[in-house]
């Protein structure tokens, strides 16, 4: 197959010109300037008439089970194991239509993300890929206990990493902090969780088993902590400071800010009162270590959270715009959710790009998102695994 007549940005940068693209199964065989001649009229070509042809967009941070409902984590409470299950179905089958062929779904009961993502790895259901962390690991009383397995202690959190590798986990999600939307009584954002023994369990076990960990990780005391005991990516990041930045961009660390959401809380008037309060407290600190990190350097990645409080699926787009909104690029923005979500997701060069070699994760465009990302709306094609996705 050929898409042929495009401009493209290929998840790093808009190159000028026309291109045309061939696909062979599930990968991108060459990526050429466009033949003015004898291409678009052939059997098996897409003529892209002149389109903006980019990598499909990956969203790096979504609780799949979650409703996306004022208060999803009561509602899943009061969920069957199938309820759930057909839930996170549900919401899965959300994404391809907006253009989104990846996701890292970071918390999820019975590991029910993970189950799914299988699916439609195996082709029993269309959607997008989906890397999951499964049940995340969190210590006794910790935040999102919802989803979350609790581990005390070096060996607990040893078997922990175990059981998620075993389910086939390819990240390790903990809490290393209280936060926003969690506990309704004794969880403060500053909280830290997870002690040094077991986050330096946790990592070393992980990576031992080739499995990134990334950590919800909003005050200033669990970051750092996370940062010593050798993370790989935190979510959030509310209290990242100047030097921890530094450290980040040194180490090779992410960050997954999730910006979009915390501004929303902070403005919902539907959510729980005590999760607002929380959000409204932590969103200016927010947009100051969002600037830190892009300052520094940091590899920064787009999450939407969609699913957790007032933020149905999907809510990528949002959150590319958040990100702009708050300090990056627009270039940037779309690299957060394109090139750079693929080499957090440990996929560079295979997904979030558009060269050969690399899955054929593709949508088409009709206007240009380097000139306003509200292009993003506005999708002709998605091609997914090699395969036009029928919208
Ligand atoms: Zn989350």
């Amino acid at each position: 197959m050929q898409i042929c007549n495009v401009h493209l940005f290929d998840g790093e940068q808009r190159h000028s010109g026309l291109f045309d693209i061939h696909i062979e199964g599930d990968r991108i065989k060459s990526v050429i300037p466009h033949a003015s001649v004898g291409t678009t009229d052939a059997p098996d070509v897409i003529d892209g008439a002149g389109g903006w042809l980019l990598p499909g967009l990956i969203d790096l941070h979504v609780h799949l089970s979650w409703n996306g409902g004022a208060d999803p984590a009561t509602d899943i409470s009061n969920a069957s194991e199938e309820e759930n299950l057909l839930e996170t179905v549900s919401n899965a089958l959300n994404y391809l239509p907006h253009g989104i062929t990846s996701v890292r779904d970071l918390g999820t009961p019975h590991d029910a993300a993970l189950h799914v993502g299988k699916a439609i790895a195996r082709g029993k259901l269309p959607g997008p890929r989906i890397f999951s962390s499964g049940m995340s690991l969190i210590m006794t009383g910790g935040h999102d206990p919802f989803h979350g397995l609790p581990v005390d202690g070096p060996w607990e959190a040893l078997k922990g990493v175990r059981r998620q590798v075993a389910q086939g986990a390819q990240v390790i999600k903990i809490s290393a902090t209280g936060g926003v939307y969690g506990r309704t009584e004794g969880e403060g954002v500053d909280d830290t969780e997870l002690r040094k023994e077991e986050l330096e369990m946790i990592m070393d076990e992980a990576h031992r088993r080739h499995v990134p960990v990334t950590a919800h990780a909003i005050g200033e005391m669990g970051i750092r902590a996370c940062l010593a005991a050798g993370i790989d990516c935190i979510e959030h990041g509310h209290f990242i400071q100047p030097d921890m930045a530094q450290q980040m961009a040194t180490q090779g660390i992410a960050l997954v800010p999730t910006f979009y959401i915390y501004q929303h809380l902070a403005a919902s008037p539907t959510i729980p009162a005590y999760a607002r309060q929380k959000a409204v407290a932590v969103t200016e600190q927010h947009r100051r270590a969002l600037g830190y990190a892009r300052q520094a350097g940091v590899l920064i990645g787009a999450g939407s959270d969609a699913g957790s409080p007032d933020t149905p699926h999907p809510a990528l787009l949002e959150e590319i715009l958040a990100l702009e909104d708050g300090g990056l690029s627009r270039i940037e923005a779309l690299c957060a959710a394109t090139g750079n979500a693929g080499r957090i997701l440990g996929c560079g060069g295979r997904l979030g790009t558009v060269r050969p070699g690399a899955f054929a994760d593709l949508i088409l465009l009709n206007a240009d998102p380097c000139q306003n990302l509200h292009a993003l709306r506005d999708i002709r094609l998605v091609i997914a695994a090699g395969r036009p996705h029928q919208c």
